[in-house]
């Protein structure tokens, strides 16, 4: 989603419980899940199966009243248990964008730094990732992903990827911006880097060949596929869908809810309260289903609502 300048209500919440993996701790303004019974199967099978992980989970979704929400203002999910998913408060920010903390045998990456400048998510995460280095990377350069980069600027082990174009094609190695491909490698868990312009033009995917989960940013969610560049979108989602029909996708999982869970049905832009939103996963039938809708639309921007999300040209 683009950030826009609706007025953003902010409110304290009160101090939360922090049940973090192996581990107990309490921080304020954050809540862990962890997954049933937390015993979770890490490393890569012997067959060279996906590593599992769990979906189970009650998204906080805003409020009626943000001004009585006691939600925490990030919500962690442990996917498994060097998976983290995190959500920010729809009361703190309507974006309510999600983040994403995969770890390593030697580095953690966190994928967007969400849309507020407070502390609460650097402190958040810390935890998660056993004190290995920390590279912050991003989905796209819009303000609802990055406004939390300065708080982990110069911390130690921390490395904040830039969000010129220049310095994201250097970080994942990729030559030629958008068609060759990149890589991230986390120590026994190579992240797979997709230039996919076009909803912003730093815009990049990401594919976890460890547990198959792809994370698609603002390009693909259930919601509003705001498009800025029709012609180098339609032309990214192609090259999306050829990827993931050539990989096992476990689920696409992108940076916000916006979808009701009736088919075809958005909550109005800027809601505060979603009580029956879409889930957030997506599978790889969607990029197909993107693809296709995108091709059969044709080179003039037209807007299409689909069950699942909504294709938005600006
Ligand atoms: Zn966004």
């Amino acid at each position: 989603m683009l950030h826009s300048n609706l007025p953003m209500r902010r409110y304290l919440v009160a101090a939360w419980l922090l049940g973090c993996v192996g581990g107990v701790a309490e921080l304020p303004g954050a809540a862990v899940d962890a997954p049933p019974g937390s015993a979770v199967d890490v490393g890569p099978t012997p067959d060279g199966g996906l590593v599992g992980g769990t979906l189970d989970v009650a998204w906080m979704h805003g409020a009626a009243d943000c001004a009585a929400n006691a939600d925490p203002e990030v919500q962690v999910h442990a996917y498994n248990a060097t998976t983290f998913i995190l959500r920010q408060n729809k009361c703190r920010t309507f974006e309510a964008p999600f983040i994403y903390v995969l770890v390593g045998t030697t580095t953690a990456l966190v994928l967007d730094t969400g849309d507020l400048t407070t502390t609460t998510l650097r402190t958040t995460i810390a935890p998660l990732v056993g004190g290995k280095p920390i590279v912050v990377a991003h989905s796209h350069a819009h303000g609802d992903h990055v406004r939390g980069d300065a708080t982990f600027a110069g911390q130690p082990n921390t490395t904040v990827i830039g969000t010129s174009l220049a310095a994201v094609a250097a970080a994942f190695g990729i030559a030629t911006w958008p068609t060759d491909p990149g890589s991230l490698e986390l120590g026994g868990r190579t992240l797979d880097v997709l230039a996919i312009p076009g909803h912003e033009a730093t815009h990049v995917a990401i594919y976890d060949r460890q547990t198959g989960l792809l994370l698609s940013g603002d390009a693909l969610y259930p919601g509003m596929l705001f498009i800025n560049d029709w012609a180098t979108y339609r032309t990214s989602m192609h090259r999306l869908a050829l990827f993931a029909a050539a990989h096992p996708i476990a689920h696409v999982l992108g940076a916000h809810v916006e979808m009701t869970s009736t088919p075809k049905q958005a909550y109005p832009y800027g809601s505060t309260y979603q009580p029956a939103e879409h889930v957030l996963q997506l599978t790889a039938a969607h990029v197909a289903a993107l693809d296709a809708a995108l091709a059969q639309l044709g080179a003039t921007p037209q807007r299409r609502v689909l069950d699942d999300f909504i294709i938005d040209p600006q």
